[in-house]
């Protein structure tokens, strides 16, 4: 039976290009989970957006001197482009400046309020008299109560991925002037988080399948005890707060994102024309709701998240929060203020996407942190894609067009099936399995290990000499070599999206890879072959030079 699946994916700050941390992160897994169960007919909606708000956003715009709606609409843009080109396959990627979402984030806000999960308090918040304003969260810089990282944001230490309070800070200056703030009165609301310590303690006992990081981090997040979290903040640029005299307040970025998933599957329920359709994802008991989201993400997915929605009542809590490790780039920690970082749209001028998706996905930083270097980029595009792969399918396409004019021949049969076929049917069993345990990694390497078989299988037979005196023994040899690169084309299909709907066409299939079902299907013989390309492209060595040169140097535009 078809399962119902929604795919949440982290909101990315719309103020820089995406890089191939967020890919690795969270975007390559989401889209392979999707692609996959699209593949098995099981319902799907991928959904992200832009964030839009918070102060990295402000923070940039003015620095630059610029409106945030323009620093916004520029890099929404650019996400756009990003997703197309490299074939992540939301079914909406939309942003929280939108009507709808303000209308679904202040209902939620309006009901958690009523049913007191909401107050309001006063309280003391860092005033910067040189710049005369209050440093709300990244406005506000100083050194982190718990690991002592010099680095601190006023809402989050990147280093120990703990969210805090600006009064935490050890400390403190305003990110503008370096000046020392002072503290004075302000009136916010409050999230009700004390309130769900119990709830959500029991909740995670269930979650025993979660990711061991994942759960470790929300069981002991948990044990520290839970407080309460101003949700408001003095800033102009956000969601309005839905109650009189707080026009001079909006309600802050953390609150409102997550709520995005809310929002974006009913903006996408109105655009198929039933507006109620976002139900089936978020009411209907059978769904499973997962967010792939980056590691320093996780408590707004696993304790803040889930809790607004209990409080809420009556929509679905994540099923699974599969967050992924960081990637480190040539052995150093990714930063993009100092350009230590390798942006999207610069790789896609000048590389195909399958071999980073190829790359990414060997590599995927699953259980602990991974490295992208340049020099095992050009091994694994080389050694796997083209030799491994590539050069299986070319050779067993070219061979076929050579010697039975490009249609696939008949094999003598026999009712029992070949070892390959017993192994094609095998690994689509196994990697649907890894797949749906969100083991990216070692779904890849069998299908991997399938075209080593399949490549030593064919040199064993040598079909191109046995041509020649026996033409039924090349055919015997053929058949199940291409029914194997055949199946590679469905288990490669949600890692490499683009060269498998060209082996698709090269096999004489028409229409999507994605309608064949997650299935074993192969070429009846006497089917027509098209002409094909190489599948992959050998890279030069010289590219790791050049690309290595090129880190550190390209700031983000
Ligand atoms: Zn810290
Ligand atoms: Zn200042």
């Amino acid at each position: 039976m078809a399962q119902r699946i929604l795919v949440g994916v982290a909101w990315p700050y719309a103020d820089g290009p995406l890089h191939l941390g967020h890919i690795a992160g969270a975007y390559l897994p989401a889209d392979i989970f999707a692609r996959y169960h699209r593949v098995k007919g099981n319902e799907v909606l991928m959904v992200s957006g832009s964030d839009q708000h918070g102060t990295p956003i402000t923070l940039k715009a003015e620095r630059e001197g610029k409106d945030p709606a323009q620093i916004v609409a520029r890099y929404h843009q650019g996400f756009l482009d990003s997703w197309q080109d490299l074939g992540i396959s939301f079914d909406l990627f939309t942003r929280t400046g939108t009507a709808n979402h303000a209308e679904v984030v202040q209902d939620i806000f309006l009901t958690l309020l009523k049913k007191d999960y909401i107050y309001r308090d006063s309280v003391s918040q860092p005033y910067c008299p040189r710049c005369e304003r209050f440093l709300t969260d990244r406005y506000i810089e100083g050194g982190c109560p718990y690991c002592q990282s010099p680095r601190a944001r006023g809402d989050q230490c990147d280093d120990c991925g703990k969210p805090l309070n600006p009064a935490e800070l050890l400390a403190p200056r305003c990110a503008f002037c370096g000046t020392a703030p002072e503290f004075r009165d302000s009136e916010h609301f409050f999230l009700r988080l004390s309130a769900f310590q119990d709830r959500l303690l029991e909740w995670i006992q269930g979650k025993g399948y979660w990711r061991q990081n994942v759960l470790n981090f929300t069981r002991r997040y948990l044990e520290g005890g839970l407080r309460d979290r101003a949700i408001t903040r003095d800033i102009a640029w956000g969601v309005p707060v839905p109650v009189d005299g707080f026009e001079s307040k909006r309600i802050y970025v953390w609150f409102e994102a997550v709520i995005g998933y809310l929002s974006a599957s009913k903006e996408w329920a109105q655009s198929t024309g039933d507006a109620e359709r976002w139900r089936d994802y978020w009411q209907a008991d059978e769904t499973k709701v997962y967010n792939f989201i980056g590691k320093d993400n996780i408590v707004f997915h696993t304790i803040i998240w889930p809790a607004m929605l209990m409080g809420y009542e009556g929509l679905n809590l994540p099923y699974d929060v599969p967050a992924n490790e960081f990637l480190t780039i040539e052995g150093k920690k990714l930063s993009t203020s100092r350009g230590w970082a390798v942006w999207v749209p610069d790789y896609l001028s000048r590389y195909d996407p399958d071999p980073l998706r190829y790359l990414l996905s060997a590599n995927m930083p699953e259980t602990s942190d991974t490295d992208f270097s340049w020099r095992e980029f050009v091994r694994r595009n080389n050694d796997e894609l083209v030799a491994t792969y590539g050069n299986l399918a070319h050779r067993v396409l070219t061979f076929t067009a050579r010697h039975f004019e490009g249609a696939v021949p008949a094999p003598a049969g026999g009712a029992t099936p070949t070892p390959l076929e017993t192994s094609c049917a095998a690994v689509f069993r196994e990697m649907g399995e890894d797949l749906e345990r969100c083991q990216f990694r070692l779904a890849l390497k069998r299908a991997m290990a399938l075209a080593q078989e399949a490549n030593r299988f064919l040199d064993e037979k040598a079909p191109w000499k046995v041509i020649k005196e026996d033409r039924q023994a090349a055919a015997d040899a053929l058949y199940p070599a291409i029914s194997v690169i055949s199946c590679l084309r469905t288990m490669l299909y949600p890692f490499l999206p683009f060269s498998s709907q060209k082996l698709h066409e090269y096999l004489g299939f028409t229409g999507r890879v994605e309608d064949g079902g997650w299935q074993p299907r192969v070429p009846v013989p006497g089917q027509k072959l098209l002409s094909p390309q190489p599948l992959f492209t050998k890279l030069d060595e010289s590219v790791v030079e050049e690309e290595s040169a090129r880190l550190g140097k390209t700031l983000e535009h």
